[in-house]
């Protein structure tokens, strides 16, 4: 049997231990906090199980659900009882239009009935399809730029920036076409109105949607670190950090732990599963081409702040987002107990998201004073002054890695360094998508490239 060490138990980490196992390792996987899960995480609020990491996932790419799925939780998963959100742009609560690509409008009519821009930001949105047609998409750029020559500024500030926003934390301007809409990029290839671009990618998605666009698990998506691990497909360690991994004639050594108590793990193969900074510095002996790029990557942080409320009323839908020039620390409020078919015995939860790239004034804030930060701003978003019945902050330093300009040629050479050393690899949030079908997807390509690596050096 051939050991595989994988280094780092979140979501990336836990599906190379499973595809890894499938391969036929002996896998152990080494984390360094005492619990297993990463961004995935459960909290308790009021007695009730919440998310207080990720807590919805995407549908339309399969590998997400087919893990859920493998790890036993098929029959556990709920939708939502509702996807449709507000947006909260100029001092009111608007209707997020439908039909947007990452906030790209597809469709010029769902943005005029939402009312979410001027009249002036309409004219500029509807005469996009008559500009001379962009040029065929060669290199990477800014969405933000993109968008704003072909559309106007309202559609980024408005629309752009507070999707894109929620599952980045980033700004448009910085965030690459290609990283975070590659099926766009794509269309792009071949130039013309950007409009019909989004337009071709929205109905492509609509076509092969034969479920909700988003699943989650009775008692929170956080579960799913405990059921793959409980699957006793491998063995995992908790309190275990990775300091340095170092060849040896045939396979790995992983120093663990602090110095004087450190200990050494012996690996034949080893994928790393942590974010770019942390991986940067495990990888500079081993791959420093590959170490030096992903301390390139910057990162934002963000909060989870999460309410419990009694007797409160809300706003109909799943949750909304902010405009990127509200001057709000809220960036999108989640209506849980309205958004998701669970019980709560008459208690409004809900949650808040605090924090984006470069906006960390907040993020300083000692825990009392960010919540009541964001109460101030729950009064004139969804109408709320009542006193919680509880209250829970999670902090997410560094939770997000930014996908800028150049993001998928730089991890190309990553993964071009890590493939230089027989039987390493890496995978997660850095590297295709940072939601969870992606880091699986990360993962199934890394324990692929293991394999492949492996069965080279034993020909
Ligand atoms: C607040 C928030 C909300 C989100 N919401 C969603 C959502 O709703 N849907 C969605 O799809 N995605 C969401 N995401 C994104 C998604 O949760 C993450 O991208 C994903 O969980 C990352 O998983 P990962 O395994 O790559 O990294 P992580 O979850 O960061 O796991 C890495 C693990 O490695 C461990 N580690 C680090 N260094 C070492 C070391 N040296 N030795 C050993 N262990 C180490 C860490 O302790 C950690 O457990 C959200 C992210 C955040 C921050």
């Amino acid at each position: 049997m051939t050991r595989l060490v994988v280094v780092g138990g979140g979501i990336s980490g836990l599906a190379a231990a499973w595809f890894g196992a499938e391969a036929g390792f002996t896998v152990t996987v080494l984390e360094g906090s005492p619990e297993l899960g990463g961004k995935l995480r459960v909290g308790e609020l009021a007695g009730h199980r919440v998310d207080v990491g990720a807590e919805a996932m995407l549908t339309v790419r399969p590998e997400g659900v087919d893990l859920l799925t493998a790890a036993g939780l098929a029959g556990e998963r709920i939708a939502p009882t509702t996807i449709s959100a507000g947006l909260r742009v100029q001092g009111r609560l608007r209707p997020l239009p439908a039909r947007t690509m990452l906030g790209v409008p597809a469709s010029v009519a769902a943005v005029r009935e939402a009312g979410v821009l001027s009249a002036a930001g309409l004219t500029a949105l509807e005469a996009e399809p008559a500009l001379p047609p962009l040029p065929p998409l060669e290199d990477d750029a800014a969405v933000g730029t993109l968008v704003r020559e072909r559309m106007g500024a309202e559609v980024v500030e408005r629309l752009v920036e507070p999707l894109l926003g929620g599952v980045y934390a980033g700004r448009a301007d910085a965030l690459s076409v290609r990283a975070t809409m590659p099926a766009l990029a794509e269309r792009l290839r071949a130039g013309g109105s950007l409009t019909s671009a989004a337009q071709a990618v929205t109905d492509t998605g609509a076509r092969a949607r034969t479920e909700s666009v988003f699943t989650s698990v009775r008692g929170g998506l956080g579960r799913l670190p405990q059921a793959l691990a409980g699957s006793g497909r491998f063995a995992v360690r908790t309190g275990v950090t990775v300091r340095e991994i170092r060849r040896k004639p045939s396979g790995f050594a992983l120093e663990c732990g602090a110095v004087p108590a450190s200990e050494l793990v012996e690996a034949d193969a080893v994928v790393v599963a942590v974010p770019a900074g942390k991986a940067a510095r495990l990888l500079h002996a081993l791959a420093p081409i590959a170490a030096a790029e992903l301390s390139g990557v910057e990162t934002a942080s963000m909060a989870i702040v999460s309410f419990a409320f009694a007797g409160v009323a809300l706003p109909q839908g799943s949750g909304l987002l902010v405009a990127g020039d509200e001057r709000l620390a809220t960036k999108a409020i989640t209506l849980t107990s309205q958004k998701w078919p669970i019980e709560t015995h008459g208690l409004t939860l809900l949650r808040a998201s605090v924090g984006r790239v470069g906006e960390t004034a907040a993020l300083q804030l000692p825990d009392d004073e960010l919540v009541a930060l964001v109460r101030r701003e729950l009064h004139p978003l969804l109408g709320i002054d009542a006193e919680p019945r509880d209250v829970l902050v999670t902090r997410w330093g560094g939770g997000l890695p930014q996908y800028a300009v150049g993001h998928v040629e730089r991890i190309a050479r990553v993964r071009a360094a890590l493939a230089a050393v027989p039987g390493l690899a890496g995978c997660g949030a850095v590297f295709d998508g940072v939601g969870i079908p992606a880091c699986v997807g990360s993962a199934r390509a890394a324990v692929d490239q293991v394999v492949a690596s492996l069965a080279v050096r034993g020909q």
